[in-house]
């Protein structure tokens, strides 16, 4: 989205050694970063009326493509946008290919956006003639090693996620108000406790559906561990379905011997797990190692799930880090 709200073109003429880079794609022109910029009638920006995916880059191939695509295509289904009628699945991934290539990427993110395309003030979709197209590929740095190992502190959010009836969590559309006001319930009790530790901050929230049951964080899919098995919720409890989520059920948890199961469960369970994690394109696989519980940011309860990143946390995430940094990267 930052390519939607970056300032109107500038008179200035860019260049790589102003260091204005990435080149980014926008509907069908490569400008570099202060030149890119979308209709201020895009119902993108007016409504958060789009679709959009988050992919690694590892070693120069597109991290599990296919898998991206398939939801991509599925999620503009869901909101009544026949993409392929305008862009086909082999232009979708030329134009990733050509950000990649044109920025160098080598490890790095691609933020792949589709809007509902500019339109006029009002909210009719069909008023929109054609979809807009943002690809922007960049490098990432999420959170620095240390945090792997020791796990990250996570807050349970008073606000419960959007229920499916209103609008489906699998749909990964460009509204994401939910998300950022759970997320912020944990930015504000960090403020407020004044912690200032990078490695004992609030940074993600485990939000909770309107049963009471775990969904997801505001980024991320969530996993416990309980005697040797690995859980995470099932789709339907209202959860995006994350292609790092499958990677862990698919791959990772087969390829060390583990145990998954997909099941609905409440945060009493979850608080009994001897270990947790969390999932997503960026943050990749990171432990949780405690849960703060709050009331309009007063601290009720906090929980410790583990001393630092478990044992079987640490096998699935090693596994993972050597296959997308071995020759084999999976575009799948
Ligand atoms: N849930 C939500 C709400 C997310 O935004 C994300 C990240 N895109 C995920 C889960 C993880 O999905 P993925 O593994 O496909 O990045």
């Amino acid at each position: 989205m930052s390519a939607m709200i970056s300032k109107p073109a500038t008179t200035t003429a860019p260049s790589a050694s102003t260091g204005d880079k990435p080149l980014i794609w926008v509907n069908g022109q490569l400008l570099p970063k202060s030149q890119a910029a979308v209709s201020v009638y895009d119902h993108g920006l007016l409504y958060g009326d789009g679709v959009f995916e988050g992919i690694r880059v590892y070693k120069g191939k597109i991290f599990k493509l296919k898998q991206h695509m398939d939801r991509l295509y599925a999620c503009a289904n869901k909101i009544h946008l026949d993409l392929e009628k305008f862009v086909s699945r082999d232009e979708m991934v030329r134009i990733q290919r050509t950000c990649v290539e044109a920025n160098g990427i080598q490890d790095g993110y691609i933020r792949l956006v589709v809007t509902r395309g500019v339109g006029t003030l009002g909210l009719n979709p069909y008023l929109c003639p054609e979809p807009g197209v943002v690809c922007i590929a960049d490098t990432i740095s999420l959170y620095k090693p240390e945090m792997y190992q020791k796990g990250m502190r996570v807050v349970l959010a008073n606000r419960p996620k959007t229920p499916i009836a209103c609008l489906d969590p699998r749909i990964k559309s460009l509204n994401y108000l939910n998300n950022i006001l759970a997320k912020c319930e944990a930015i504000h009790l960090s403020n407020k406790l004044g912690i200032t530790k990078p490695e004992d901050q609030l940074l993600e929230v485990i939000m909770l559906n309107t049963e009471g049951h775990v969904t997801e964080g505001s980024g991320d899919n969530i996993f416990f561990v309980k005697d040797g098995v690995v859980y995470t919720p099932p789709s339907e409890a209202g959860i995006l379905e994350g292609i790092t989520r499958r990677f862990v059920m698919d791959t990772l948890c087969p390829a060390c011997g583990v145990k998954v199961v997909e099941k609905h469960f409440t945060m009493a369970e979850f608080l009994d797990a001897d270990e947790a994690f969390l999932t997503g394109s960026a943050a990749e696989m990171i432990a949780v190692r405690e849960v703060l519980e709050h009331k309009d940011l007063e601290v009720t309860a906090t929980h410790t799930i583990s001393a630092g990143e478990g044992p079987i946390t640490n096998a699935l995430r090693t596994k993972f880090r050597e296959i997308v940094t071995s020759d084999h990267v999976p575009e799948d």
